[in-house]
């Protein structure tokens, strides 16, 4: 089945106050298969005057029929976003797959999530509420927790689903009117996403998505004095960007950005526990997640074994389109690979411990890159302290846990980390000295967990998504004090 058979939708065209509008400029940028490097379709390249209707169709859906719309109503038409995206698990797969390069089976896990992210923020729509709180004699003092306003919502490419799920769904929660900003790399879903959210009843106004570069529709909308909440999620350097912007305007913004994730291996750890965790970490998404685990810190008394052990694991990584649903798909693109390959030759000198196969029938113009291990590395060199957003790992030995910890918290970066060790008193010392947005003990992840708060420290980011947490981040609590006598 070819991509246009599974896109029901115009995708040449910005969804602007509940319809599907062409871009003013009439401009459209091209869709990229990364597994062949084909020109599959076009996207609208909507540009600041697109922006301009967005933030306007949002400003008046806000004193419409979703401004006033209960937090039970809004729960039931996320309800029904979930369930008709649980409806095209199959298609969406297909198509993000086809646009981002990811192997099937993880483009489905992506759909599922996002579906979930719906059922979830549906379930918390109604309850989350403000508090009383005890003052001087004569009053009554409670707080009351309400939408930002117009929330600009600006996403990358790699996890497309998954972070509009987390992102808009929280906002929509909370009351906000959306205007989102899909990655020009990938932003097949992000359109299917508005049309499903569309069938599912969801007012004119409450979500509108204009595709575009980010040097145009991107930075119209970071700087656009109709927004009252950023949040995005793509590389520090732009996240700079956006904050100056939001400081401009004096708004609150989230920061989702990069990361340089560890997971720790002591000398009593369970290496086969471990060892699924410790590959598909890095390599999952052809190791281009923020999430991605690209650092392994094993004692010095595991190593050898741990590091035997990935290099299996990584000969028998096949690599390949996405549509054949192998261990590992393409870059996203040629830049990608390109910058992937520099973080490779700039580890020329080092030993080259496992290498993934590409295979045979993968075609030439595709962007694939064979994942790669590195071990031993040095604590400080480049591939152990740059982001990389390729499937390369380094190993670093470590003697004891001082070490270990100073080496997790070595970089500017601070997103996940995880611990794998049989004492407890060794996990919670080490999940309070780590500088990290989430620590994992015995695992890497959980699954994902759209409960599980997620967010950065340090050049990470700040500002949480995912879970209730979310909800706060989406929402500005307003005090009401009340003098009766
Ligand atoms: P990117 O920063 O280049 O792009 C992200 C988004 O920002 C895209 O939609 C892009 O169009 C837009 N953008 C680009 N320039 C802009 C500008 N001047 N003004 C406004 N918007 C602009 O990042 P990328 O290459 O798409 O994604 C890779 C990076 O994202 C990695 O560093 C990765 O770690 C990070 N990331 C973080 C998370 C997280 O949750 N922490 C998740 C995914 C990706």
């Amino acid at each position: 089945m070819s991509l246009a058979q599974d896109l029901w939708f115009n995708t040449e065209k910005c969804f602007i106050n509940g319809a599907w509008i062409a871009p003013i400029s009439g401009g459209t940028l091209p869709v990229e298969d990364p597994s062949t490097g084909q020109i599959t379709g076009a996207i609208a390249r909507g540009t600041s005057a697109d922006i301009d209707a967005a933030v306007d169709a949002a400003e008046s859906a806000l004193t419409g029929e979703w401004g006033r719309m209960s937090a039970l109503e809004r729960g039931r038409i996320l309800a029904r976003i979930g369930q008709l995206v649980l409806t095209r698990v199959d298609q969406l797969a297909r198509i993000e797959a086809q646009d981002v390069g990811k192997p099937l089976t993880q483009a489905r896990a992506d759909a599922v999530a996002l579906a979930r992210y719906m059922e979830f923020y549906a379930g918390a729509a109604d309850k989350i509420h403000g508090e009383t709180i005890p003052y001087l004699d004569g009053y009554t003092v409670y707080t009351l927790r309400e939408p930002h306003g117009v929330t600009g919502h600006i996403v990358p490419w790699n996890y497309p689903m998954q972070i509009i799920g987390r992102s808009v769904g929280a906002a929509l929660t909370m009351g906000n009117a959306c205007v989102l900003k899909p990655a020009e790399e990938a932003c097949l879903t992000a359109l299917a996403f508005a049309e499903i959210a569309r069938e599912a009843g969801l007012p004119a106004g409450a979500l509108n998505v204009v595709p575009g570069l980010g040097n145009e529709a991107g930075a119209a909308l970071s700087s656009h004095p109709g927004v009252h909440h950023i949040s995005f999620t793509g590389s520090v350097g732009v996240g700079k960007l956006i904050q100056k912007s939001a400081g401009e305007n004096v708004v609150p913004v989230t920061l989702e950005l990069g990361g340089k994730s560890p997971q720790l291996v002591f000398e009593d750890a369970d290496i086969d526990d471990a060892l699924p965790f410790l590959v598909n970490a890095g390599i999952q998404n052809a190791g281009q997640t923020c999430s991605a685990s690209s650092r392994i810190l094993v004692h010095r008394s595991r190593f050898d074994e741990v590091c035997e052990r990935m290099a299996q694991s990584y000969s028998a990584l096949k690599v390949g389109p996405a549509l054949s649903d192998l261990n590992v798909g393409p870059l996203i693109s040629a830049r990608q690979k390109e910058i992937v390959s520099g973080f490779l030759n700039a580890g020329a000198q080092l030993e080259k411990i496992g290498e993934g196969v590409i295979v045979s029938d993968a075609p030439q113009s595709g962007h694939y890159i064979a994942p790669t291990l590195f071990a031993p590395v040095d604590a400080n060199h480049s591939l152990a302290q740059d982001e990389i957003f390729g499937p390369v790992q380094v190993v670093i030995p470590f003697d004891n846990e001082d070490e270990a910890a100073m080496i997790a918290n070595g970089t500017d970066f601070g997103l996940v980390a995880s611990i794998w060790t049989e004492s407890g008193a060794r996990q919670m010392r080490l999940a309070k000295r780590l500088r990290s947005g989430q620590v994992f003990i015995n695992n890497y992840g959980a699954g994902g967990g759209v409960e599980l708060p997620f967010g950065g420290v340090g050049k990470s980011g700040h500002g949480r998504e995912k879970g209730f947490e979310a909800l706060y981040g989406f929402s500005t609590l307003k005090t009401v004090a009340a003098k009766h006598g």
